[in-house]
């Protein structure tokens, strides 16, 4: 007579999850670097950063924002700098500014 005793309680993982996620935006990716960021001047070659992004020149670690004409560093996160300068209130307020001026100009040309 043998008796042996299987107590064993197997957990299995409740593999069956189906789900259907939406558009998920928002990726924080920290990023520790010891040195600082600096400028790039393959940003200027982005149209978008183009039209009000200028390079420092005297500091390397700032960029020009000549819709605002406001120096700001960009020596925490480089591009992600820029990004949060354009999020700035003031930013959006000069845009549109800068906006209506174009579009002043676009008219005054088309008058041709
Ligand atoms: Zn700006």
């Amino acid at each position: 007579m043998s008796s042996s005793s299987q107590d064993e309680i197997i957990e299995i993982p409740n593999s069956s999850s189906s789900s259907t996620s939406s558009s998920s935006s928002s990726s924080s990716s920290k990023v520790n670097k010891r040195y600082q960021s600096k400028f790039k001047k393959e940003w200027l070659s982005h149209s978008y950063f183009s039209t009000f992004l200028r390079e420092c020149k005297t500091d390397q670690t700032k960029a020009l924002c000549i819709t605002c004409n406001l120096q700001f560093s960009i020596k925490n996160s480089g591009l992600g700098d820029i990004n949060n300068h354009i999020r700035t209130k003031k930013h959006q307020e000069c845009t549109k500014s800068a906006e209506a001026n174009m579009c002043k100009i676009y008219h005054y040309r088309c008058f041709c």
